[in-house]
């Protein structure tokens, strides 16, 4: 094969998770798609961790085709990790992620790569179905992106995955994220930039089972909520307010019959109800309030970007050089 000294245009990550099974029809279907793309592109396999032969054959294949790459994770760190290590060491002017079942099929990078040549900074690709998987997790999945989309004002798209295209300078401002429990696909669209879609049927799994069980897919929604939403902290301060306006209404009440000597009243009950449920909705409030400064904490600490600039105009004249590393790359 001749080497091609171009500089590569687009880069491949696949994590891959004891994927023995599906390696040869995603091998032979990943040749394919790098012989049919117009500019140079490497595959970057990241091995989160396999017990299997996948880590064998993808070593194998990056010393002997230069188009592969091979990134092995000391252990499993989760899909996200997985796909973050590929994206850091991508060198392409485009990125591509996708998963190495074929449930991402190869021929939608294609469309991914046209959208790009058109402009878009990020291309996700979106699920208009999903064939072979089970009605439990169609709805829990369709249920995740719905209640996700309610709690946050962050505009993250329903029904779409990680396999995505973004654009090198939509991933050097991604770098500049370091939060360590990571929803990658929340993370892209926070970024903002010219997003675009292309849609696609999710096929079955090639082979193997789903790398995903229930424990790691919950620890998935649950970064995401918390990540890109504070409402459950608001939540704590709603259900204050209700609790201990319930109880001081049913105080009034109680006072007003005690005052009307109404012989309905008795004794010791009311005034413990009323003092038990008033202390119960301070504390819930009290809770809430904490709740609001954690969440700033837990925003503090995250150490997103204030901005994202996209682009800047008339700046060329001046002598200085934006000073954030992120903005930097964006210059070049
Ligand atoms: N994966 C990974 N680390 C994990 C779990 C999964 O790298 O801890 C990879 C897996 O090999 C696959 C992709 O992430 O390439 C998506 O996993 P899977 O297809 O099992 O998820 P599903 O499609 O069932 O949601
Ligand atoms: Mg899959």
């Amino acid at each position: 094969m001749a080497i091609d000294s171009r500089p590569i245009s687009y880069s491949i990550v696949i994590p891959v998770f004891n994927e023995e099974a599906v390696l040869p029809v995603l091998l032979r279907r990943l040749d394919l798609l790098l012989a049919r793309l117009r500019e140079p592109a490497e595959a970057i396999f990241v091995d989160d961790g396999s017990s299997d032969s996948s880590s064998i054959v993808l070593q194998a294949l990056a010393k002997r085709d230069p188009r592969f790459r091979y990134i092995g994770l000391s252990r499993n760190f989760g899909h996200q990790v997985a796909i973050t290590a590929g994206m850091d060491a991508a060198q392409g002017k485009a990125i591509v992620v996708m998963d190495a079942d074929m449930q991402d099929p190869p021929e939608v990078v294609e469309q991914l790569i046209a959208k790009w040549e058109e402009g878009h900074d990020v291309v996700y690709a979106r699920r208009l179905s999903r064939a072979g998987e089970s009605r439990f997790k169609r709805a829990t999945a369709h249920l995740f992106y719905r209640i996700l989309g309610r709690m946050t004002d962050v505009g993250i798209p329903a029904d779409v995955g990680d396999f995505r295209l973004i654009d090198r300078k939509v991933l050097a401002v991604l770098r500049q994220m370091p939060e360590r429990d990571r929803f990658v696909r929340g993370m892209i669209a926070w970024l903002g930039f010219r997003q675009t879609e292309v849609t696609f049927h999710r096929l079955e799994r090639a082979a193997g089972e789903t790398k995903y069980p229930l424990f790691k897919m919950t620890r998935l929604a649950v970064n995401a909520a918390l990540g890109f939403s504070d409402a459950p902290l608001r939540w704590a301060i709603w259900c204050g307010v209700v609790v201990s306006g319930l109880a001081l209404l049913y105080g009034g009440w109680v006072l007003m019959l005690w005052m009307s000597n109404d012989s309905h009243l008795v004794a010791g009950w009311s005034s413990t109800i009323v003092i038990v449920s008033l202390l119960c909705g301070i504390n819930m409030l009290m809770t809430g309030i904490v709740g609001l400064y954690v969440g700033r904490i837990h925003a503090e600490v995250k150490r997103r970007p204030l901005y994202v600039v996209q682009k800047r105009l008339g700046f060329e004249r001046d002598q200085a050089t934006p000073a954030h590393p992120a903005l930097r790359e964006l210059h070049e």
